[in-house]
């Protein structure tokens, strides 16, 4: 009996560096409110889920962020740089929905395969507008943005319909 009071009690106070957040990873450009925002995302999550997010990423032209599943739980979110708040927490917002996508299962991205959407291969010769797993991240995005950041306004024109 002792043994077991010491034992939980030892435990309950040992933690390592960087928990309880040990699963969300960021670059160093990564604003702090920003990060508070990703902590609360994070906790939507199903299952045990590493999600890694780099900022100032260098992407294509017009293309503000992009989320890749890299397998066995683990995703990759890249953010252009957006020097105003609104947009950056809208596209981050927006790819912290295609991460629950790929988490639910509704996107897939296998290794050796063509990306997924309800089971079916994405059809990307569609325009954005018209790709449901884009109007369904938007969905989401504009789900969270009322939940996390209900007293700021959304981003002129967000969510696309
Ligand atoms: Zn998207």
């Amino acid at each position: 009996m002792l043994f077991t009071t010491k034992l939980s009690s030892q435990f309950s106070e040992t933690q390592l560096p960087g928990e309880p957040y040990s699963d969300l990873i960021f670059d160093k450009h990564m604003a702090t409110y920003d990060k508070i925002l990703c902590h609360s995302l994070y906790s939507n999550l199903e299952s045990e889920t590493t999600v890694i997010i780099q900022t100032k990423a260098y992407l294509p032209f017009g293309v503000n962020g992009v989320t890749y599943d890299l397998g066995n739980s683990t995703f990759l979110i890249q953010l252009a740089h957006q020097s105003k708040n609104i947009d950056r927490w809208w596209t981050l917002l927006h790819e912290w929905a295609h991460v629950y996508q790929f988490d639910l299962g509704k996107l897939e991205e296998p290794v050796n395969g063509p990306i997924k959407w309800m089971g079916l291969p994405n059809d990307f010769s569609k325009p954005w507008s018209e790709r449901p797993w884009e109007l369904d991240a938007d969905s989401i995005a504009n789900n969270l943005w009322d939940v996390h950041l209900s007293y700021i306004n959304k981003p002129e024109g967000r969510p696309r319909r």
